[in-house]
Order: structure tokens, then C-alpha cells, then sequence
């Protein structure tokens, strides 16, 4: 199955400098790679101190930056039409809107850490399709983050990584206005090649889970019904986890079990809590299984995650649900739908020789149904940030 290869971080790097070159007029001076992601499982348990388990995708960003010694800062993506122009002092919350907040954030947030961020003129460049539930803006976000220490000359030792990762989320939440819970700025940072990364938000660890996927294939099904985390739906989700967290006197839904749950008075926010306790518990199912080769195992894992999903958190869509019986009915071990919801892909594991019965299907089933068509793309494990020379 010929799925479209993206270019190779390299290629993506050489677009960026040719960007900018082309759209300021500036040779780069430092170029930043960063990855989306796609989460096997664990969702919305992030913001509930809970496990998640994301790959990072070799769909990714470029940012290509140089510096000017007069404050100003311009901002171009190759994804959008707008640029943007201002200066580097008046970066700061509400002052931008769109997709410039993402890249200005950044550029604020990494100020607000400490480094001396100068005037600068910056080119993006990506193959992570937007809001496709895929983390376009984590891997746009590191992206200029890992272009800035190089313009800089900052090494990105463990701890500077980390400061990254917390800019990024500072940029995202209080300047773009969309709250996240920190997983996809931690595996587009973190992620290593060939693994998957577990990540606990109690603890705030993380580890490289490698994949031994030998003759199955991870694949992404973007039903190309955007989502948007900036709506209700994301902070409501959020709201109800508080709310049941605090009605039963716990920090987070992390120490709850399936008895508080159903001591829970209001029946939606106990079908909300009942979803993180559930889908964390599934996730060191999901590292189990994925350990050994157990794809019967991993398809109900999946297949109730989905559900929960669907049921509980009722964060699905009519395309999320028709992807994932269609993938599962045409060869997929497990398949259920991955990101924040209300839109966005859908997550299969597939036998490799079976990946183009998979795609037909669905594409089938969706030209049926009158829906969109939608778009297929192979999560073949990548790793994280990286400062290209
Ligand atoms: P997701 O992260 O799932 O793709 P989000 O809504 O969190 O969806 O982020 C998508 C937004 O990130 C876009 O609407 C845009 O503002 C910004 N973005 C991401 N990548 C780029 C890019 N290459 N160029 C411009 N904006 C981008
Ligand atoms: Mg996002």
C-alpha cells in the first residue's frame, strides 16, 4: 500500500530556509524540527494527572529564523496567507489572534522563561494536516521553540527540553487561547524513534515504550471534520473532571476507582469520570499488549476506549464511529478515534498487508454516506524535536 511518504526532516528544513528566503528576504540562521503525534490511547486522562500513550508521527514542522537587531518580528507559514508583523515587546496575552498567536506565543513564553528573544523574521513550513486531531500546534510550537535555542546557541540539554515543553503550553493556553493538558508538547520534545512514549502526569515521567510492530502497521484515518479545541466542548469535558474530582475531595480523577465514581451525584459527571478511570487503566493494558504481539488483546482495548469515547465522554462523531467499524470490519486489530474529539482521526493498528483493504473501505463507506473524503497516513514511530544544521 503506496501511502504518500512526507519529506524527510532535511527536505522540510531546506522548504523552510527557501520560505523565508523568498518571504523576508532572510538567510536562516537556525532551522527547528518538531513533530506531530498521534495518541494509541489515553485520552483527556492528560489533565486528569493520567496516563497517555502518543507516537510522534514523521509528519512534522520546519521553522527557519533569523534575526533582526530592531525589535521587529514577521511571521509567514507556507499553511497560511496572512503574515504577521509587529514587534518582539508587545508579544504578550490577547495581543494576537490566529495562527500567528501559536508562533508569537512561543516567542513570548520562551521570554517569559528567561532567554533573550531578539526581533526576528521567521518561516514555517509542515505536513501535519491542521486541526486533524494530529497536534499540528504542539509541532508548530517546538518547532520555532528548537529554531530559537539555535539562534541563540542554547544546547537543548533534558532540563532546556523541558522548559521548552512548558513554553510551549504557556503559548498555547494563555495565547492561543485553546487550554491543553501537555502531552503533545511533551512527545513532540521527547519522543524517541521507534517507541511510543508513555507519559504519566502525576508523576510528570515519561518513558520510550519501543514498538516491536514487526507485520502490523500504525494507521491514521483523518475524517477531515476539524476540530476545534477552542470551542466548549474541550473546557466543558474539563470542567465535569474538576467538578468530580473535587466532589469526591481528590486531587485529580487519577486517584479515583470505579466505586467513587458511582458515588458521583450527577449522572453525566459520573459517565465522565467513569471514561478517565477507565481509559487510564487501559493504557499500561495497551503497553502490555503491545509488547507481546497481542492483537486480540489490543483490539478490545481499543474497541472499548472507542466506546467510552463515544458513550461517556461523548466526544465522537457520526465519520469517527463509521472509520473505526469500518476499519475494524475490514482487518484492523483495534481502531478507535485518538485526539481531543469532536472531529479529527481516527487510530488503527493494522496487519501491514491488509492497510490497503482498510483505506479502501473506509473511503467506501464514507463516499456512501455522503461524508468528506477522508485522509489516510502511516504513523511509522518518529522521534522528537530536533535543531537541524
Ligand atoms: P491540531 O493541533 O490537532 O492540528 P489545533 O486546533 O490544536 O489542532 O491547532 C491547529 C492550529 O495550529 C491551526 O489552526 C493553526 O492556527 C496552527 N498551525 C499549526 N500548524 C501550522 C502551520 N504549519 N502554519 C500555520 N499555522 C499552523
Ligand atoms: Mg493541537
Amino acid at each position: 500500500m503506496s501511502l504518500p511518504t512526507p519529506p524527510s526532516a532535511d527536505t522540510l528544513a531546506d522548504r523552510a530556509r527557501a520560505g523565508l528566503r523568498e518571504r523576508h528576504g532572510a538567510d536562516a540562521a537556525a532551522v527547528g524540527w518538531a513533530p506531530g503525534r498521534v495518541n494509541l490511547i489515553g485520552e483527556h486522562t492528560d489533565y486528569n494527572g493520567g496516563l497517555v500513550l502518543p507516537v510522534a508521527l514523521p509528519h512534522a514542522t520546519a521553522a527557519a529564523v533569523a534575526r533582526r537587531d530592531d525589535g521587529v518580528v514577521r511571521l509567514s507559514s507556507a499553511q497560511a496567507d496572512d503574515d504577521w508583523t509587529g514587534r518582539i515587546d508587545e508579544l504578550a496575552p490577547g495581543r494576537l489572534t490566529g495562527w500567528p498567536a501559536y508562533v508569537g506565543g512561543v516567542l513570548w513564553a520562551l521570554g517569559e522563561a528567561g532567554l533573550e528573544v531578539p526581533g526576528v523574521d521567521l518561516h514555517v513550513d509542515g505536513t501535519v494536516p491542521l486541526g486533524a486531531g494530529l497536534s499540528s500546534s504542539a509541532s508548530i510550537e517546538c518547532a520555532v521553540a528548537f529554531a530559537v535555542l539555535g539562534l541563540l546557541d542554547v544546547e537543548p540539554t533534558a532540563p532546556t527540553r523541558q522548559m521548552v515543553v512548558d513554553a510551549c503550553i504557556r503559548a498555547e493556553t494563555e495565547m492561543a487561547g485553546a487550554p491543553t493538558g501537555g502531552m503533545d508538547q511533551t512527545v513532540a520534545v521527547f519522543a524517541e524513534p521507534g517507541s511510543a512514549l508513555l507519559i504519566d502526569f502525576s508523576s510528570h515521567r515519561h518513558e520510550a515504550e519501543p514498538l516491536a510492530l514487526v507485520d502490523r502497521s500504525i494507521l491514521v484515518t483523518d475524517t477531515r471534520v476539524s476540530h476545534e479545541l477552542t470551542d466548549g466542548g474541550y473546557a466543558s469535558r474539563r470542567d465535569e473532571c474538576e467538578r468530580a474530582a473535587a466532589e469526591l475531595g481528590i486531587p485529580t480523577l487519577r486517584e479515583a476507582t470505579l466505586d467513587d465514581v458511582t458515588r458521583l451525584t450527577d449522572e453525566r459527571v459520573a459517565r465522565r469520570a467513569r471514561h478517565i478511570v477507565t481509559e487510564t487503566a487501559r493504557v499500561p493494558a495497551t503497553v502490555e499488549a503491545l509488547a507481546h504481539a497481542d492483537w486480540r488483546s489490543l483490539g478490545e482495548l481499543f474497541a472499548a476506549s472507542h466506546a467510552s469515547m463515544r458513550d461517556d465522554f461523548e466526544i465522537s462523531t457520526p465519520e469517527l464511529d463509521l472509520a473505526v467499524e469500518t476499519a475494524v470490519a475490514h482487518g484492523a486489530d483495534g481502531a478507535r478515534m485518538t485526539g481531543g474529539g469532536f472531529g479529527g482521526s481516527i487510530v488503527s493498528v493494522v496487519p501491514t498487508d491488509r492497510v490497503e483493504e482498510v483505506v479502501e473501505a473506509v473511503d467506501a463507506a464514507f463516499d456512501r454516506a455522503g461524508y468528506a473524503s477522508p485522509a489516510h497516513l502511516l504513523a511509522e514511530p518518529s522521534g522528537g524535536a530536533t535543531l537541524l544544521p
